[in-house]
């Protein structure tokens, strides 16, 4: 039988890490599962052609679960077969339909399936977008919590298109295949009680992420292509003015009458959020104050850092001396600075929470000059430096 090969497979980390035994029955379950992505173990069969001083058996499959998952009869099945295999699965293609067919035999719920027809691809997500939530999620599957390779991630919508959810990037997490598979077009909710997860720590994983990804922001990468589009409007535009969502503007707003205005705004608005009952609504409504407002006084900053300290396990910030206002003044008004987007990076980060060394971030050194934050925001500290 012939089949697509991923040649790049050797190229990869996970791949390299196998030991040659296990490299060897994965391409053998590539090689021989059925169709459908689907292998029926047979461990002598197995264990023949491998040929290993250790025969193969289940526990072998401990090391692969990266890449397989397990059916309900004990079958193995490969859940990036499909799309690898064949894109799009579609009934008016001749040759799929034995595909489904066995797809229905295996009880694999073809639902699931169809939603992966658009894993890889997902519509209105552009590759930038993608990208940028990759990164921000920290390469961190949003629902079963596991560290994944790019390869292994695909976007999810937390609320299914099927349901009215958008192709924003308030409705999009990573998620890996198996888990965005299974979830489907159910609801967290739905998903979580399915398949008996922690509904509570999801939403809240979920929660923590959206709040941090503000519709409105422009994360580096997207910023080049903005530029190009402002470029290409300036062009069209006799008024030269650049009216699209995205501010490409120094951070804050100049300095002047409505400051004061701002403040005291903003106080009114922080007693309301104090009467939200999670803290993770209340990051939201302060990350959307900041993202709206841009405002130059520390208080917001302050307070969604104060909001945040305690889950990064970092130092929470206490008092509002006049030198960190004085610094932070300067450091707000840089083009670059981006205070959710640093909130990210910290939440990513097991060095900047001080799960390596010694060293933890804290808010006198991010603001003392005009060099450390921007190491953060460029993702220096990452986990994960794909
Ligand atoms: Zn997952």
């Amino acid at each position: 039988m012939k089949r697509f090969t991923d040649t790049d497979i050797w190229d990869k980390e996970w791949f390299m890490k196998l030991s040659p035994k296990h490299k060897c029955l994965l391409r053998f379950i590539f090689d021989k599962c059925d169709a459908a992505g689907v292998w029926t173990p047979n461990w002598v069969l197995a264990s023949a052609y491998v040929n290993d001083t250790n025969p193969c058996s289940s526990e072998d499959l401990d090391q692969l679960t990266e890449q397989i998952e397990f059916l309900p009869n004990g079958k193995v099945f490969i859940p990036e077969f499909i799309m690898f295999q064949y894109g799009k699965l579609s009934k008016d293609c001749k040759p799929h339909i034995p595909v489904y067919r066995l797809l229905q035999k295996h009880g694999i719920d073809i639902n699931a399936i169809k939603m992966s027809e658009d894993i890889g691809k997902t519509h209105n997500v552009s590759d930038l977008l993608r990208k940028r939530i990759f990164e921000e999620d920290g390469f961190v599957c949003c629902y079963c919590g596991k560290e994944k390779e790019v390869r292994n991630l695909t976007i999810d919508h937390v609320v299914s298109r099927k349901r009215g959810g958008t192709d924003k990037a308030d409705n999009l997490v990573a998620s890996c295949l198996p888990c965005n598979i299974k979830k489907s077009d159910l609801s967290v909710e739905e998903f979580c009680s399915k398949y008996n997860l922690d509904f509570p720590s999801i939403s809240e994983r979920i929660a923590v992420r959206l709040s941090e990804r503000l519709p409105e922001r422009v994360s580096d990468t997207l910023k080049e292509k903005e530029k190009e589009k402002e470029q290409d409007k300036e062009e069209d535009n006799n008024e030269g003015g650049y009216r699209g969502k995205h501010s490409r503007k120094p951070n804050i707003k100049p300095e002047g009458k409505k400051d004061t205005e701002l403040k005291n705004q903003y106080k009114e608005f922080v007693e309301e959020v104090k009467k939200m009952p999670d803290n993770a609504q209340k990051k939201i409504a302060i990350a959307s104050f900041i993202n709206d407002h841009k405002p130059n006084f520390i208080e917001p900053y302050a307070d969604l850092w104060n909001l945040s300290t305690s889950v990064y396990g970092i130092a929470s910030l206490a008092t509002i001396s006049e030198g960190r206002v004085k610094k932070f003044k300067t450091r707000v008004r840089e083009p670059d600075f981006d205070f959710v987007k640093i909130l990210q990076e910290i939440r990513n980060s097991h060095y900047l929470q001080g799960k390596k060394t010694d060293w933890k971030i804290d808010w006198d050194w991010l603001f003392e000059n005009d060099t450390n934050y921007l190491k953060v925001i460029e993702g220096k500290y990452r986990n994960t430096s794909n």
